[in-house]
């Protein structure tokens, strides 16, 4: 592998905005960094010295000459014939699934079917692992700070971290943990960081012993952390007096894409509002989000044994529970998946890689035709940007590159925006651009604009 020094890493993917805070750059050999958490709430490497300028160093946007595809080629590709396939948009798999989890409470607890912590609970069941590592609510003396990546090791401190968190996090502490602790780990993370996280196994012995297993979750975009205060002060709070928070209740008798957000009070009150009625939460106008994540090709989590999501699909949305999808790629996690089945805990069907697709299909649109026009536009101005496997082409649809410019100013606006706990202030600074989004997307129905209007003015 092509390893890059830290000043290059500096230079290109940090100074550049490219970085997601996964962390890993701080364990490889001799790094001078540490992660620090911005004024714009995300998590970037800041340099402790620069004695180590010229240490190679590890990183999942760096130019490498890793990719996606190489990974899983050498992870997953081996097997008996017929049961490894590949797909052009999600790479590598044995099985595709929609189904949640029959036993307990984890699909009650968990954002969609509770499938992640189920397979986490089965793996220190069953002694494959020692330790899980995933993300759990932060410990309160940490001021201000929400979630971090924590360390289970058993069912209730799995069923603990249970919950999607659109908030930003970073593996330094417990990939310093691994590090130091002997024994068998299983990781739960979104595809960039695990990405990383497998390039660290390349290169460290110690990694590569001891991650047993890896779980990705699909991921759309990582917010920043003013995406929750943005909620927040729309409940007509701040950080400060909220105990809990979370980003996925269910809400009875509605359809499992209308969920809400549930805020617990430190005075012991707690206030649940539906997303539909607060502003920011529409996935499609980016706000809050990293620039990383629009530079980013791998929806699924091509280089995890198994990955879960939303099956965002008409046939399971009736149900307010949750569905997830799942793609396996290991062996033994397809039999543990299997078994499963068989022993009644888990409910499983076979779905198609289009209907696999089909659940994700905006992400792929973002991060396929979109992507490559984000890259000509970088190219363009001549400025650095990782590579990927999308190439850089102009968008011939004026519509749709008018609609992809547009999110990467929404994107821009926000993550810079001073006001995102002023949600009025906000409001204005956005606007323009909201209506541009409206117009592109043919958001012009009556209808459509009342609901809308409604959300804009907190009505
Ligand atoms: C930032 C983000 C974006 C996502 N975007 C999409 C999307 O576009 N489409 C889609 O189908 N699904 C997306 N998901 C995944 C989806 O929300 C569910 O996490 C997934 O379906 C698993 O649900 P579950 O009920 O099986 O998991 P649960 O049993 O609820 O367990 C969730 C697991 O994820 C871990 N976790 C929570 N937040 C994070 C985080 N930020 N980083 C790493 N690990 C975390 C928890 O610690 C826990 O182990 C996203 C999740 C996140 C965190
Ligand atoms: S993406 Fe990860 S490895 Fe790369 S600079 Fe950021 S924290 Fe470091
Ligand atoms: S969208 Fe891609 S880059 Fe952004 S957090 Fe998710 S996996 Fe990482």
């Amino acid at each position: 592998m092509k390893k890059v020094t830290v000043k290059e890493l500096k230079q290109t993917v940090i100074d550049g905005g490219y970085c997601s805070g996964c962390g890993v750059c701080t364990v490889s050999n001799k790094s001078p960094f540490k992660m620090e958490l911005t004024k714009h709430g995300n998590y970037e490497p800041v340099l402790k010295n620069s004695e180590s300028e010229s240490a190679p160093i590890v990183c999942p946007f760096a130019s490498h000459q890793i990719d996606e595809d190489d990974i899983a080629e050498d992870l997953y590709s081996k097997g008996k014939e017929n049961q490894v396939n590949k797909n052009s948009e999600f790479g590598y798999f044995r099985d595709i699934y929609a189904g949640h989890v029959k036993e307990g409470e984890y699909r009650n607890n968990g954002s969609s079917g509770g499938g992640v912590s189920w397979v986490c609970n089965e793996l220190l069941r069953t002694n494959k692992v020692d330790y899980v590592v995933h993300v759990k609510e932060a410990i309160q003396s940490e001021e201000g700070k929400f979630y971090e990546y924590s360390i289970s090791t058993n069912f209730s401190e799995v069923e603990r971290g249970a919950k999607s968190r659109y908030y930003p996090i970073t593996m330094e502490k417990v990939l310093s943990f691994i590090k130091d602790n002997e024994g068998k780990y299983v990781v739960v993370g979104i595809p960039c960081f695990l990405k990383g996280l497998n390039l660290l196994k390349i290169q460290d012995p110690i990694f590569f012993e001891r991650i047993k297993y890896t779980i990705a979750i699909v991921c759309g975009h990582l917010k920043t952390t003013h995406y929750q205060e943005s909620i927040i002060n729309q409940f007509g709070h701040n950080t400060k007096e909220v105990k809990s928070f979370d980003f996925r209740h269910k809400l009875e008798g509605r359809s499992a894409a209308d969920y809400g957000t549930l805020i617990k009070l430190k005075s012991n009150s707690k206030k649940i509002k539906r997303n539909k009625k607060i502003f920011g939460t529409n996935w499609g106008l980016n706000l809050f989000k990293l620039k990383a994540c629009d530079f980013c090709d791998d929806v699924i989590g091509e280089t995890a044994d198994i990955s879960f999501g939303d099956a965002w699909l008409p046939k399971y949305l009736d149900d307010f529970k949750g569905t997830n999808v799942i793609v396996v790629r290991s062996e033994e996690l397809s039999s543990l998946i299997k078994k499963g089945q068989d022993d009644g805990k888990l409910h499983l069907e076979i779905i198609t890689e289009a209907e696999l697709y089909q659940s994700q299909a905006g992400g792929f649109r973002h991060r396929r035709e979109g992507l490559s026009h984000r890259l000509h536009l970088t190219d363009e101005k001549r400025e650095w940007r990782p590579t990927k496997r999308v190439s850089a082409a102009k968008l011939d649809n004026e519509r749709r590159a008018k609609i992809y410019e547009n999110r990467m100013k929404l994107r821009e606006i926000s993550f810079y925006s001073e006001n995102f706990d002023n949600i009025k202030l906000l409001k204005k600074e956005l606007l323009s651009n909201i209506k541009i989004n409206d117009k592109l997307n043919g958001i012009n129905s009556i209808r459509k604009m009342i609901s809308r209007f409604k959300v804009y003015f907190n009505i």
